[in-house]
Formats: C-alpha cells, structure tokens, sequence
C-alpha cells in the first residue's frame, strides 16, 4: 500500500468535498463512542456509513413529500376504519405496502358519495406509499387535466404524459368533474392509455361507471377507458353517509343530551 499521510484536520473539507453530510455531522461522536468502546476499525467505518445512507432515504422522502401536492393532515392512522364497515382495514395496509400492485402498474378505484372519505384514503395512501419510498403525485382531476390541455395545445402532450411516468402512482381526485368537453376528456384518456398496464392510477369518483358517459365525450371512448381501467384493478365501494354530516350529527346529539341534562 502506498504511503498515505493522515491529518485529520482536513477532515471536515474532505467530507463536505465527498457530500457526506451525515459523516461529516457526526463522526466526532461516533469516533469519541468507538475510542471508548474499543470498536474494530470495520464497525466504525459502517457505522458511519449506515448513518449516512439513513439520511440520503431520510432527505429522498422528503423531497417526494414536497413534489406530491398531498393535502397535509390525512393519514392511516388518522381514519376511522369503523366508520366503513365494507372496507377491510388489513386491505388497505396491504396497498400501502405497495409491492405487487405497483409493480404491474395496477390501478386502485375508489367510489362512494361525497364526504365518505374517498380524498382521505387516497391521500394517506399515497402518503404511505412514499414514505414506502415510492414517488405519488396527488392532483385533483380537473386541474391535471387543465395543465395536460394546454401541453397540448404547446404539441407537448406526449412528453408531459412521459414525465409523469417517474411517479409510481398518480392520484386522480374527482375524475366526475372533469367537464364534459371533447378535446380536454381525451387527454383524460390518452393518460390512461399510456400509463395501463405500465404505471399506477388511483381514482376517485362519485359515481360509479355507470355515469361515466358524463366524463368522456362519447361512449366508444368511456368503455374503452373504463375497460383499461378495470383490467388490473382494486375497486373500494364506500357507500356510507358522508362522515362530515355524521360527526355534525353526532356533535349535536351529544350537545343536546348534555343540554338536556342540564334543564332536567
Ligand atoms: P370525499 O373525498 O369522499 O368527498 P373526504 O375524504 O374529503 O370525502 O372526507 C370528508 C372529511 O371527512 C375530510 O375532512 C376527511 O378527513 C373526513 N373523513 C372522512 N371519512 C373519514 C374517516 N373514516 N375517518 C376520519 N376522517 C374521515
Ligand atoms: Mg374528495
């Protein structure tokens, strides 16, 4: 081995120069514990490179957090399972591990009427996912379909769609109110078509399919969306009263009994 002089006074140049931050942050310590505990050179050494590559996931779910658009505050443990009776809690924790459905680029298609939870679920899912290490992007229907109309009307459609290949899963919130417009629907459906059996989609609707003509401009076009859609996919009926209207309710209830209580 060739001669190497050691000054450890460079260290800290030499691990900004390598872009160690974790290393460069604390090895003091590591090295203060391993002199006191007597460490192989070899655990030192890893350890510090555990350190830093922690960090490297750390930052990486960070960033994919920050890209996501998610709404923040909507998380697993944050719902209330008992309120959908028809959804299995064990199914769900099974999504948000991601495997096997992300890998063959199968879809999750949430239904149920307004205030059941379908943005809730979505958005801890994806949420779940990326700190699963995936890479979600979380857009409400009408707005992506806005920005991919006007890649369009710029010939960059298919470069756009392509982009969007680098997120595992694209959560599509409210694809029932896309308006009911020719050119804007079929950029709708050339994603679905690029994206079947590659990359993932998470939906949320309203109706169910029956009322997709709505959606797309002519019925040729609805089936055929409908039918890549469903090809590889999970579907979630939620068909319970809007949680909002519920907790109010329940809110009130308890508000009269303890009025009630207090006159009796
Ligand atoms: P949807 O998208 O189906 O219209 P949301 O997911 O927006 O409904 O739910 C409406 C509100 O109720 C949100 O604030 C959501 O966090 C909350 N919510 C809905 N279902 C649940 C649940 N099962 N547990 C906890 N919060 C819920
Ligand atoms: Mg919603």
């Amino acid at each position: 081995m060739s001669k190497i002089t050691v000054d450890t006074a460079r260290l800290p140049l030499l691990l900004n120069e390598l872009r160690l931050p974790a290393i460069s942050r604390l090895w003091q310590d590591i090295a203060a514990r391993a002199d006191k505990e007597g460490w192989p050179a070899a655990r030192f050494l890893s350890a510090l490179a555990e350190l830093e590559v922690a960090e490297r996931a750390r930052r990486r779910i960070e960033r994919h957090l920050a890209e996501s658009r998610l709404p923040s505050g909507k998380t697993l443990d944050g719902f209330d399972f008992n309120a959908l009776p028809m959804l299995s809690r064990a199914h769900v924790m099974a999504l948000a591990a991601g495997d096997t459905w992300l890998a063959k680029g199968a879809n999750l298609l949430l239904f149920g009427p307004p205030g059941c939870g379908k943005s809730h679920i979505a958005a801890a899912l994806g949420r779940a996912l990326i700190e699963n290490g995936r890479r979600v992007l979380f857009m409400r229907t009408t707005d992506l379909v806005q920005r991919l109309q006007a890649e369009r009307q710029a010939l960059q459609l298919a470069a756009a769609i392509g982009k969007l290949d680098r997120f595992d899963l694209l959560i599509l919130d409210d694809i029932a109110y896309v308006t009911k417009d020719q050119a804007e629907t079929s950029v709708l459906f050339e994603l679905i078509a690029a994206r079947y059996e590659r990359r993932s989609l998470m939906i949320t609707a309203n109706q169910p399919f029956g009322d997709w003509n709505k959606v797309f401009p002519d019925p040729a076009m609805t089936v055929a969306a409908i039918d890549r859609l469903v090809h590889h996919a999970t579907i979630f009926e939620m068909n319970v009263e809007s949680y909002r209207r519920r907790t109010a309710i329940a809110r009130k209830t308890k508000t009269d009994r303890q009025s009630g209580d207090g006159s009796a």
